[in-house]
């Protein structure tokens, strides 16, 4: 089969498109996936470099999220049968310990991420548990589809489970243009909340108008602190922030007294500080989230498939062009997804 491998950690000239075994279904829990669509995520390029404890295997498949048709089933999987249209969750647990039984896969000691601690999914098959793969409704094409999983699933916990918004909070957000940021603004407006979106980017926030927000903040120009006080009156109940150093006062100034803030990256450097009087005195709540659990997926999944998220592609590359794809990450001033088509 084809597939888009890394032959080694470096840059993106270690990237190859080459002919690999098929994998084969080696447990009764298993399914093997004809993949349509593979999609990247900013962890695709901290694999090229290499992260610190993993160990790869070479030549490594690369690509975090997918969405194709089921091909085989294991003998032990009954709710999916060869021809099904799917996604898969990337995020691996076992499935039975403490922290899976009670729905915190994200705790679980062996949990591992497709891609990113073994090999990935864009490449023309893909084997994997039958408890991460679901049905997706045809409603979205396989780009949207292979689009839809890690980013939303991410944006789903910080929102849901962890922030826990509510019907008329106020929800500031980021960064608008990543997959996350995209996810997190539909999410937010699904739950009944006001956004405030903000990005350095005109063309970008016109995408975020289009998608709800309804308050967008050209960051390079305005206080945005003061602007969602002002916006709000008392401050947002949740900021989304995965920027990290360069926004992490502003985030903590556009707070309310009681608000919180979720986390789940740092793209602009992990070492912040807080003053602890501020901290105590507005009794703010710091988040710190990741992936997602079971439960997470199948709920996102129920919602995804009535037709309220619709994952933004930038740009679609063929497989055998795949490195465009990480030339195009790597980049970073996309709106939206970069997927790879792996299979028509
Ligand atoms: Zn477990």
């Amino acid at each position: 089969m084809r597939a888009l491998t890394l032959t080694a950690h470096g840059g993106l000239d270690r990237l190859a498109v080459q002919d690999l075994p098929r994998p084969e279904i080696s447990a009764p829990d298993q399914v093997r996936i004809a993949v349509r669509a593979a999609a990247l995520n900013h962890l695709d390029l901290f694999v090229l470099g290499g992260l610190p404890g993993v160990t790869l295997p070479f030549p490594h498949v690369v690509g975090t999220d997918a969405a194709g048709v089921v091909d085989a089933v294991g003998d032990g999987v009954s709710h999916l049968a060869p021809g099904d249209r799917v996604v898969i969750n990337p995020g691996l647990s076992c499935g039975t310990c403490p922290a899976c039984r009670s729905d915190q896969d994200p705790f679980c000691r062996t949990f591992r991420i497709v891609g990113e601690h073994q090999s990935g999914t864009a490449a023309e098959y893909l084997v994997m548990p039958g408890r991460n793969v679901t049905k997706v409704g045809s409603h979205l094409s396989w780009t949207e589809a292979a689009a839809l999983p890690l980013a939303t699933l991410t944006a789903w916990r910080m929102l849901t489970t962890r922030a826990r918004v509510a019907p008329g909070e106020a929800v500031l957000i980021w960064g608008i243009g990543g997959g996350v940021s995209l996810a997190a603004l539909q999410i937010a407006k699904h739950l009944g909340a006001r956004v405030i979106a903000t990005s350095s980017s005109d063309a970008k926030l016109a995408v975020a108008t289009t998608l709800g927000a309804d308050l967008v903040l050209n960051h390079t120009i305005v206080d945005v602190a003061k602007a969602a006080r002002e916006f709000t009156k008392v401050g947002v109940d949740v900021v989304v922030d995965s920027v990290g150093e360069k926004t992490w006062d502003k985030s903590l100034r556009a707070l309310r007294p009681g608000g919180r803030l979720v986390t789940c990256g740092a793209t602009t450097g992990p070492m912040v500080q807080i003053d602890i009087r501020r901290l105590f005195w507005f009794q703010w709540s710091i988040l710190g989230s990741t992936m997602s659990s079971m439960g997470e997926f199948h709920a996102m999944m129920a919602v995804a498939n009535q037709g309220k998220f619709t994952p933004i592609v930038d740009t679609v590359v063929p497989l055998e062009q795949g490195r465009k794809a990480f030339e195009r990450l790597e980049k970073g001033d996309q709106v939206g997804k970069v997927v790879i088509e792996v299979s028509r």
